[in-house]
């Protein structure tokens, strides 16, 4: 079966009447009514989604006026936001055949992402954030494989230890 019949997408019309929470701006029914909504995210989606996001976005260029997006406030999730598509267009059918295959595996394309060496969840590679022995999702969990100074205790990044595993001021004090 096609990618576009296994997908069953609601028009944007339909989808708005039946999600009675979301305040769907009028002008964007009135433009895109009968466009598909399809892949979706809020402000809480994680690195795999947000992964996808990327993947799919980049997947979908070439045919980039049959594609939008649009967002809403949601009472619960602060904002969700949703793919649209002309339906049988090209961008409809890369959509759906996209979609297909996150259904069976999760992450569309795998070297857009990785686990942080400290908490393990999923980070986007492009906000990696490098320390000196490993890869992180944040400034708090590079931090939290910091070293403490073998003189005052302090946790230090690695880099700024001298060879006898005393920080900067430590160093400085002994001299
Ligand atoms: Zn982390
Ligand atoms: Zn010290």
């Amino acid at each position: 079966m096609d990618a576009t019949e296994s997908m069953n997408f609601n028009t944007l019309a339909e989808y708005a009447r039946r999600a009675e929470s979301f305040s769907i701006n009028h002008d964007a029914l009135d433009e895109y009514g009968d466009w598909l909504v399809t892949f979706g995210w809020n402000r809480d989606s994680d690195a795999i989604m947000m992964a996808n996001k990327a993947s799919i976005e980049e997947m979908t260029e070439k045919d980039e006026e049959n594609i939008t997006e649009i967002s809403f406030n949601h009472f619960a999730c602060g904002w969700v936001a949703y793919k649209l598509v002309k339906k049988d267009s090209l961008a409809h059918q890369l959509i759906a055949e996209a979609m297909c295959s996150i259904s069976e595996y999760p992450i569309l394309e795998d070297d857009k992402i990785t686990t942080c060496d400290s908490c393990d969840h999923y980070v986007l590679m492009e906000e990696v954030v490098y320390g000196y022995d490993g890869s992180y999702c944040s400034e708090d969990c590079k931090r939290s494989e910091w070293i403490p100074c073998d003189d005052c205790g302090e946790p230090t990044d690695q880099d700024d230890l001298d060879e006898d595993g005393f920080c900067d001021d430590c160093e400085l004090e002994e001299s």
